[in-house]
């Protein structure tokens, strides 16, 4: 990511590539020909074969807007009440928040409910590495994030302290190469980011706070009523669309498709999750606390993972197998119980147990790990005017660091999409925003986010087993198959 401020104010949509940040180059004159021929000889034969597939023009960044889709501009577009859609946006979280600046770049109509009462209701303290996402965050405006630390290594260690593995441009880039951060991870608290998402979107104002979404149904002329709880009383809003961001419990999913079908699925695991200021270790030196180092640190049972959190703050996340009944308990106990649990089990190499110490309780949490079994596209094509994104169509184990990435993904494809399946003369109304934004959408919402799902449980093994201790100076897994983590 360019480390450029995010001075503009407001933003519209590139009118080059209509906001994708993509264009396509023209198919040659060769190509079209050869497909129009294969074209006319399946139709002259009708039954037999299988259609061609038109082919698909290759695709480049745009040069207009540098890749994001956007233009500043001095205010944000009107939103267009004629042509687009209303949203109803439920969930005020990454994904959520995501959607709602999408939505304003475009002009499409939107309000966002969050249950919460406010952006600082609950304790939501924890990190998030911004992988694929840093790229998507600039399609949302965000082109620097003030609180954003990149690192630069990251080490596996035995509990004893010895290095098995080792990546990272620190590692593999002479010292005095000028690199780029585009190839590192940012790590920015989840408030942080959420925040910076919010500024987007032009302030606090702009949520429906302390609305609890309690059901839904389509109207019988057009669009969906929707009815919520807000301070014990009970209200209705209309929308032509309704989104599902309420997160891993969501109930939006629970109304569009019940529980049994997908129900939690328990990991197996525990983790244990803790912030502490490097102001707090005094008199502690490692290299390993220098703001820019990810490490972790495993026994084939209990691992441990450290990265920064902001630039004087790290934060730690230690998992490890537990019956899904003790793992209940546990974290039901409450930080003090759990503080203990996590520092009679890392009783390993410096600066582990230091950290853990002085970690003070308010700054732990705890909870068991689930996800879902995947979502079947057919299950949602039920849904008639109503998706979900992030944890509520995809929710998957913290190990691999993706939920977020693919929660902000989700949410500027759907923007993006409604852009495009909706734009004047589409006749939506007619067709339907099944047919015109949904299905496409939802396809390329499972497809992408499946595999991110299916390795984030498997890394909920691995990590815990013997696996992790393989030396090799690649990120853990790596040799069960040859994919990125
Ligand atoms: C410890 C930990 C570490 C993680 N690390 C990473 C990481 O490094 N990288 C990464 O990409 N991801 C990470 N994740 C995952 C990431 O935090 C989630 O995937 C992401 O927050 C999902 O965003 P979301 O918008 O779908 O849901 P959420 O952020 O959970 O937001 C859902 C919102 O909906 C609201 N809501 C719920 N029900 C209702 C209702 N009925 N009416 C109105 N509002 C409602 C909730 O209050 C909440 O604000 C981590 C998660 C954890 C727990």
């Amino acid at each position: 990511m360019e480390k450029v401020e995010n001075e503009e104010a407001s933003w519209t949509i590139c009118p080059e590539c209509h906001g994708s940040g993509k264009k396509s180059r023209k198919l040659s004159k060769k190509i079209r020909l050869l497909y129009q021929i294969a074209l006319d000889q399946f139709e002259k034969t009708k039954d037999e074969g299988t259609a061609p597939v038109r082919p698909k023009a290759h695709l480049y960044s745009c040069l207009n807007c540098s890749g994001s889709g956007l233009l500043p501009s001095a205010a944000p577009p009107i939103a267009d009440t004629e042509n687009y859609p209303h949203i109803a946006i439920i969930g005020g979280g990454i994904g959520g928040i995501a959607l709602a600046v999408a939505c304003l770049h475009r002009g499409i109509p939107f309000t966002i409910f969050e249950r919460d009462n406010n952006f600082d209701a609950r304790s939501q303290g924890y990190g998030l590495t911004l992988q694929q996402a840093s790229k998507a965050i600039e399609g949302l405006g965000i082109f620097s994030l003030k609180e954003g630390v990149t690192s630069t290594r990251h080490i596996v260690h035995t509990t004893e302290g010895k290095v098995i593995g080792e990546w990272g441009i620190r590692k593999w880039v002479q010292p005095d190469t000028k690199t780029t951060s585009k190839r590192s991870n940012i790590h920015i608290a989840r408030q942080s980011l959420r925040l910076a998402l919010l500024e987007q979107l032009g302030g606090h104002d702009m949520v429906q706070w302390g609305h609890q979404l309690i059901d839904f149904k389509e109207c019988k002329d057009e669009g969906i009523d929707l009815t919520f709880q807000v301070n014990g009383d009970i209200k209705s809003f209309k929308a032509d669309m309704v989104v599902g961001a309420d997160g891993i419990r969501s109930s939006v999913r629970k109304s569009l498709i019940g529980e049994d079908s997908t129900p939690l699925r328990y990991l197996g695991c525990i983790v244990i999750l803790g912030i502490c200021p490097l102001s707090a270790l005094e008199g502690l030196t490692s290299s390993l606390l220098d703001s820019a180092t990810v490490f972790q640190t495993a026994n084939g049972n209990e691992r441990i993972y450290m990265m920064p959190y902001t630039s004087d703050s790290v934060m730690w996340q230690l998992s490890f197998p537990m019956p899904e009944k003790e793992a209940k308990e546990l974290s039901a106990q409450g930080p003090d119980a759990l503080k203990e649990e996590a520092c009679r089990r890392t009783q390993w190499h410096d600066p582990i147990p230091q950290i853990l110490a002085a970690t003070q309780a308010a700054q732990i949490s705890g909870y068991p790990v689930y996800d879902r079994e995947l979502l079947k596209v057919e299950l949602l094509e039920k849904g008639g005017q109503v998706t979900l994104i992030g944890d509520a169509a995809h929710p998957m184990s913290p190990f691999k660091g993706q939920g977020a990435n693919q929660a902000l993904l989700d949410a500027l494809t759907l923007a993006r999409g409604i852009s495009k399946g909706c734009r004047p003369l589409s006749q939506w109304r007619k067709a339907g925003l099944r047919e015109n934004v949904l299905n496409e959408f939802e396809s390329e919402m499972l497809e992408r986010s499946a595999v991110k799902v299916k390795d984030s449980a498997e890394a909920a093994q691995f990590l815990h087993s013997e696996i992790v201790l393989h030396e090799s100076d690649a990120p853990r897994g790596r040799c069960l198959k040859n994919k990125d983590t």
